[in-house]
Protein backbone atom coordinates (compact mmCIF):
# COMPACT_ATOMS: atom_id res chain seq x y z
CA UNK A 1 0.00 0.00 0.00
CA UNK A 2 2.78 2.22 0.77
CA UNK A 3 4.54 1.92 -2.65
CA UNK A 4 0.79 2.60 -4.39
CA UNK A 5 0.95 5.77 -2.07
CA UNK A 6 4.89 6.62 -3.14
CA UNK A 7 3.49 5.82 -6.92
CA UNK A 8 0.43 8.20 -6.31
CA UNK A 9 2.31 10.96 -4.99
CA UNK A 10 5.05 11.40 -8.35
CA UNK A 11 1.33 11.34 -9.75
CA UNK A 12 0.35 14.68 -7.66
CA UNK A 13 3.81 15.90 -8.48
CA UNK A 14 2.93 15.45 -12.09
CA UNK A 15 -0.41 16.91 -11.57
CA UNK A 16 0.45 20.10 -9.77
CA UNK A 17 3.19 20.77 -12.59
CA UNK A 18 0.77 20.35 -15.05
CA UNK A 19 -1.10 22.70 -13.44
CA UNK A 20 1.01 25.32 -12.73
CA UNK A 21 2.38 25.13 -16.69
CA UNK A 22 -0.83 25.88 -17.61
CA UNK A 23 -1.76 28.52 -15.09
CA UNK A 24 1.56 30.24 -16.31
CA UNK A 25 -0.07 29.52 -19.78
CA UNK A 26 -3.29 31.38 -19.39
CA UNK A 27 -2.00 34.27 -17.55
CA UNK A 28 0.81 34.74 -20.64
CA UNK A 29 -2.33 34.45 -23.22
CA UNK A 30 -3.99 37.31 -21.07
CA UNK A 31 -0.77 39.87 -20.97
CA UNK A 32 -0.76 39.09 -24.57
CA UNK A 33 -4.22 40.24 -24.94
CA UNK A 34 -4.55 42.75 -22.47
CA UNK A 35 -2.58 46.04 -24.64
CA UNK A 36 -4.08 45.14 -27.73
CA UNK A 37 -7.48 45.65 -25.93
CA UNK A 38 -6.98 48.87 -24.71
CA UNK A 39 -5.36 49.49 -28.19
CA UNK A 40 -8.86 48.78 -29.52
CA UNK A 41 -10.78 50.36 -27.08
CA UNK A 42 -8.20 53.82 -27.29
CA UNK A 43 -9.15 53.38 -31.37
CA UNK A 44 -12.91 53.27 -30.74
CA UNK A 45 -12.59 56.57 -28.02
CA UNK A 46 -10.81 58.10 -31.46
CA UNK A 47 -13.21 57.52 -33.98
CA UNK A 48 -16.72 58.23 -31.95
CA UNK A 49 -15.29 61.07 -30.36
CA UNK A 50 -14.11 62.81 -33.89
CA UNK A 51 -10.73 64.28 -33.50
CA UNK A 52 -9.98 62.55 -36.51
CA UNK A 53 -11.54 64.91 -39.34
CA UNK A 54 -9.27 63.49 -42.53
CA UNK A 55 -11.51 60.75 -44.01
CA UNK A 56 -8.04 58.76 -45.20
CA UNK A 57 -7.28 59.36 -41.42
CA UNK A 58 -10.45 57.95 -40.34
CA UNK A 59 -10.65 54.90 -42.60
CA UNK A 60 -7.38 53.18 -41.53
CA UNK A 61 -8.22 53.60 -38.03
CA UNK A 62 -11.41 51.36 -38.54
CA UNK A 63 -9.41 48.99 -40.66
CA UNK A 64 -7.33 48.54 -37.54
CA UNK A 65 -9.59 48.18 -35.23
CA UNK A 66 -11.16 45.33 -37.25
CA UNK A 67 -7.59 44.23 -37.63
CA UNK A 68 -7.54 44.30 -33.87
CA UNK A 69 -10.95 42.47 -33.09
CA UNK A 70 -10.07 39.61 -35.45
CA UNK A 71 -6.68 39.47 -33.03
CA UNK A 72 -8.14 39.57 -29.73
CA UNK A 73 -10.90 36.80 -30.96
CA UNK A 74 -7.79 34.84 -31.93
CA UNK A 75 -5.81 35.20 -28.79
CA UNK A 76 -9.23 34.22 -26.86
CA UNK A 77 -9.78 31.32 -28.93
CA UNK A 78 -6.13 30.05 -27.91
CA UNK A 79 -6.59 31.32 -24.30
CA UNK A 80 -10.52 29.62 -24.10
CA UNK A 81 -8.48 26.23 -25.39
CA UNK A 82 -6.07 26.38 -22.63
CA UNK A 83 -8.39 27.31 -19.70
CA UNK A 84 -10.18 24.23 -21.09
CA UNK A 85 -6.96 22.16 -20.74
CA UNK A 86 -6.47 23.70 -16.84
CA UNK A 87 -9.98 22.89 -15.99
CA UNK A 88 -8.96 19.30 -17.15
CA UNK A 89 -5.64 18.99 -15.41
CA UNK A 90 -7.64 20.81 -12.34
CA UNK A 91 -9.87 17.75 -11.89
CA UNK A 92 -7.56 15.32 -12.23
CA UNK A 93 -5.44 16.59 -9.61
CA UNK A 94 -8.59 17.04 -7.53
CA UNK A 95 -9.07 13.29 -8.19
CA UNK A 96 -5.80 12.27 -7.07
CA UNK A 97 -5.90 14.09 -4.48
CA UNK A 98 -9.31 12.25 -3.43
CA UNK A 99 -7.47 9.09 -3.85
CA UNK A 100 -4.80 9.97 -1.97
CA UNK A 101 -7.08 11.05 0.91
CA UNK A 102 -8.71 7.65 1.10
CA UNK A 103 -5.51 6.09 1.37
CA UNK A 104 -3.66 8.30 3.93
CA UNK A 105 -6.83 7.35 5.91
CA UNK A 106 -6.46 3.69 5.43
CA UNK A 107 -3.21 3.88 6.29
CA UNK A 108 -3.58 5.82 9.24
CA UNK A 109 -6.40 3.30 10.04
CA UNK A 110 -3.80 0.31 9.60
CA UNK A 111 -1.08 2.06 11.66
CA UNK A 112 -3.35 2.53 14.35
CA UNK A 113 -4.10 -1.02 14.20
CA UNK A 114 -0.62 -2.27 14.36
CA UNK A 115 0.38 0.33 17.41
CA UNK A 116 -2.95 -1.07 19.38
CA UNK A 117 -1.36 -4.59 18.38
CA UNK A 118 1.73 -3.92 19.37
CA UNK A 119 1.03 -2.02 22.81
CA UNK A 120 -0.71 -5.35 23.69
CA UNK A 121 2.25 -7.61 22.85
CA UNK A 122 4.56 -5.17 24.85
CA UNK A 123 2.11 -5.51 28.08
CA UNK A 124 1.92 -8.99 27.06
CA UNK A 125 5.60 -9.66 27.40
CA UNK A 126 5.82 -7.18 30.47
CA UNK A 127 3.61 -9.53 31.84
CA UNK A 128 5.38 -12.70 31.39
CA UNK A 129 8.42 -10.91 32.40
CA UNK A 130 6.98 -10.56 35.86
CA UNK A 131 5.98 -14.10 36.04
CA UNK A 132 9.19 -15.23 35.53
CA UNK A 133 11.25 -12.92 37.33
CA UNK A 134 9.16 -14.31 40.40
CA UNK A 135 9.80 -18.01 38.93
CA UNK A 136 13.51 -17.48 38.65
CA UNK A 137 14.75 -17.32 42.20
CA UNK A 138 12.99 -20.75 42.69
CA UNK A 139 15.10 -22.45 40.28
CA UNK A 140 18.39 -24.29 41.18
CA UNK A 141 21.26 -22.27 39.23
CA UNK A 142 22.54 -25.01 37.65
CA UNK A 143 19.46 -25.60 35.94
CA UNK A 144 19.27 -22.18 35.15
CA UNK A 145 22.79 -22.06 33.61
CA UNK A 146 21.50 -25.47 31.59
CA UNK A 147 18.42 -23.90 30.75
CA UNK A 148 20.46 -20.65 28.88
CA UNK A 149 23.59 -22.77 27.90
CA UNK A 150 20.80 -24.89 25.76
CA UNK A 151 18.50 -22.00 25.25
CA UNK A 152 21.33 -19.81 23.44
CA UNK A 153 21.46 -22.36 20.47
CA UNK A 154 17.61 -22.62 20.34
CA UNK A 155 16.46 -19.19 19.87
CA UNK A 156 16.60 -18.42 23.35
CA UNK A 157 13.92 -21.45 24.49
CA UNK A 158 15.90 -23.87 26.46
CA UNK A 159 13.15 -26.01 27.38
CA UNK A 160 10.17 -27.52 26.40
CA UNK A 161 6.77 -29.12 27.43
CA UNK A 162 7.01 -33.19 26.87
CA UNK A 163 3.83 -33.24 25.48
CA UNK A 164 1.74 -36.92 23.87
CA UNK A 165 5.26 -38.35 23.78
CA UNK A 166 6.51 -35.49 22.07
CA UNK A 167 9.56 -32.37 22.14
CA UNK A 168 7.36 -29.50 21.57
CA UNK A 169 10.82 -27.59 20.51
CA UNK A 170 11.91 -29.49 17.96
CA UNK A 171 8.50 -31.56 17.46
CA UNK A 172 9.99 -34.93 17.59
CA UNK A 173 8.30 -38.20 18.96
CA UNK A 174 10.85 -39.71 21.93
CA UNK A 175 11.41 -43.24 21.33
CA UNK A 176 9.68 -45.75 23.56
CA UNK A 177 13.05 -46.75 24.99
CA UNK A 178 13.75 -43.17 26.20
CA UNK A 179 10.00 -42.97 27.23
CA UNK A 180 10.29 -46.18 29.26
CA UNK A 181 13.37 -44.34 31.05
CA UNK A 182 11.83 -40.90 31.57
CA UNK A 183 8.89 -42.86 32.71
CA UNK A 184 10.98 -44.50 35.27
CA UNK A 185 13.44 -41.15 36.20
CA UNK A 186 12.61 -39.24 39.54
CA UNK A 187 10.28 -36.14 39.53
CA UNK A 188 13.72 -34.17 40.32
CA UNK A 189 15.52 -35.60 37.58
CA UNK A 190 16.06 -33.15 34.56
CA UNK A 191 15.35 -34.86 30.71
CA UNK A 192 16.37 -33.64 28.19
CA UNK A 193 15.24 -34.16 24.30
CA UNK A 194 17.91 -36.30 22.52
CA UNK A 195 17.36 -34.81 19.24
CA UNK A 196 17.28 -30.50 20.21
CA UNK A 197 18.84 -30.84 23.64
CA UNK A 198 15.84 -28.79 25.28
CA UNK A 199 15.26 -29.87 29.00
CA UNK A 200 11.65 -31.45 28.92
CA UNK A 201 9.31 -30.21 31.14
CA UNK A 202 6.81 -33.04 32.44
CA UNK A 203 3.40 -32.64 32.56
CA UNK A 204 -0.36 -34.72 33.15
CA UNK A 205 -0.26 -34.61 28.92
CA UNK A 206 3.06 -36.12 28.91
CA UNK A 207 2.49 -39.58 27.77
CA UNK A 208 4.86 -41.16 30.46
CA UNK A 209 2.94 -44.56 32.75
CA UNK A 210 3.97 -43.87 36.24
ZN1 LIG B 1 13.37 -31.70 21.11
Amino acid sequence: MRGVRAALAADLVAADTAVADLELEQANAESELEPVRQRLVRNQHRIADGTVADPKALGSLIEEVEHLQRRIATLEDAELEVMEQLESAQADREKLRAEAAVLDEELATLTAKRDAQLSELDADVAERQGERAAIVPEIPADLMALYHKVGATRGGVGAAELRQRRCTGCQLEINAAELRQFAAAPADEVLRCEECGRILIRTANSGLRS
